[in-house]
C-alpha cells in the first residue's frame, strides 16, 4: 500500500513535471512567435518609414524641379517680352524714315528722288498767302497746328509762308533767287537744290501777318523772341542759328526734330547742327511721341 502510495505520488510528480516542462517548452515558443512577429513589424514600420522618406524626398525633388521650371519659364516669357520688345522697336525704327532727323549738308543732301510718306493740306487760316496752299508732313501737322495755336493765343499769330518743298520746287526757288540776287548771293541763303530741309516736309518758314514775305525785322519781332521761348514745346528748333557755321542766319525757318530732341537743345542751349549725327539718330525712333505744348 504504501508502496502504491509512493509509485502514485511519483507518478504524480513525473507528470507535473512533464506538464511543466511541456508549458514551458510552449510559452517559450509562444514568445519566440511573438518575437518574431514584433521583429517582422519592427521591420515593416521601418521600412514603411523609408519609404515615406523617400516619397518625402521625391516630393521635395519634384517640388525643386517644379519651381525651377517655373523660374525657367518665367526667364522664357520674359525674354520672349524682351525680344518682341526689340522686335517692336527695330519694326517702330524700320518705319521712321531716317532722313526726318539727317543733318544736310554741301556733303550731305537728300536725293532728288525722295519724298515724304504721306503730306497733309495745313489749314488755309495759318497761311501768309491764302491762294497758295501748302504741305506738310501728316505726323508733324498736329504738333505745328498746336504751335500756330497757341502763338495765337499769346496774340502774336504766326503765318505759315513756306512748308514742303519738292526738289523740282525747290529749284525754281532757286533760280528765282539766282535771278533777282545773284548765284553767289543764292547759294548762300537758298539750300542748293536736294540740300533743303523744306524737301522733309517737316521744315516750315513762318513770319507774321505784319511782316509778310519779306521778313524784313522779323528777328526783332516779339513773334520771333516767342519762338525761341517756345517752338521746343512742340518739337521745332532754329536750324541756323545766328552765327552758325553752316549757313546764312534765318530766324524764320524752324525745323520739326520732336518734342525729346527739341527739349533737349532747348536745355542745354545746343543747336541741331551742332549735335553728332549719331547722337541726333538715337532720337529718331521717338520723333512722334509725346504730346504737343506738353513739356516731360
Ligand atoms: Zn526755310
Amino acid at each position: 500500500m504504501e508502496l502504491l502510495k509512493k509509485s502514485l505520488i511519483l507518478v504524480v510528480l513525473v507528470i507535473a513535471a512533464a506538464g511543466s516542462i511541456a508549458y514551458g517548452f510552449y510559452t517559450s515558443q509562444e514568445r519566440n512567435l511573438l518575437k518574431g512577429k514584433v521583429v517582422l513589424l519592427e521591420q515593416a514600420l521601418k521600412d514603411s518609414n523609408d519609404s515615406l522618406t523617400k516619397v518625402q524626398a521625391d516630393l521635395s525633388q519634384l517640388s525643386t524641379e517644379l519651381l525651377a521650371e517655373r523660374e525657367k519659364s518665367t526667364a522664357y516669357a520674359r525674354q520672349a517680352d524682351e525680344i518682341g520688345f526689340t522686335v517692336d522697336r527695330l519694326t517702330k525704327l524700320a518705319q521712321t524714315d531716317p532722313q526726318l532727323l539727317q543733318k544736310y549738308s554741301k556733303v550731305y543732301f537728300l536725293n532728288e528722288n525722295y519724298n515724304p510718306i504721306e503730306l497733309t493740306t495745313i489749314d488755309n487760316k495759318y497761311l501768309n498767302n491764302k491762294d497758295k496752299p501748302l504741305l506738310i508732313h501728316d505726323r508733324v501737322w498736329p504738333f505745328l497746328k498746336e504751335m500756330l495755336d497757341a502763338a495765337q493765343r499769346d496774340n502774336l499769330p504766326l503765318q505759315v509762308i513756306s512748308a514742303y518743298r519738292s526738289f523740282g520746287t525747290q529749284a525754281l526757288v532757286k533760280s528765282g533767287y539766282k535771278t533777282t540776287y545773284g548765284a553767289g548771293t543764292a547759294n548762300q541763303f537758298s539750300a542748293d537744290q536736294g540740300y533743303s530741309e523744306h524737301q522733309l516736309g517737316t521744315t516750315i518758314d513762318v513770319t507774321t501777318p505784319t511782316i509778310g514775305a519779306t521778313f524784313s525785322g522779323f528777328q526783332k519781332s516779339p513773334t520771333y523772341t516767342w519762338l525761341q521761348n517756345n517752338a521746343y514745346k512742340y518739337g521745332f528748333v532754329l536750324s541756323y542759328p545766328p552765327n552758325n557755321s553752316y549757313y546764312v542766319f534765318e530766324p524764320w525757318h524752324w525745323r520739326f526734330v520732336g518734342l525729346d530732341l527739341a527739349l533737349r537743345l532747348h536745355n542745354e542751349n545746343k543747336n541741331f547742327y551742332d549735335l553728332d549725327q549719331r547722337e541726333i539718330n538715337t532720337y529718331l525712333i521717338n520723333i512722334f511721341n509725346g504730346t504737343a505744348g506738353v513739356v516731360q
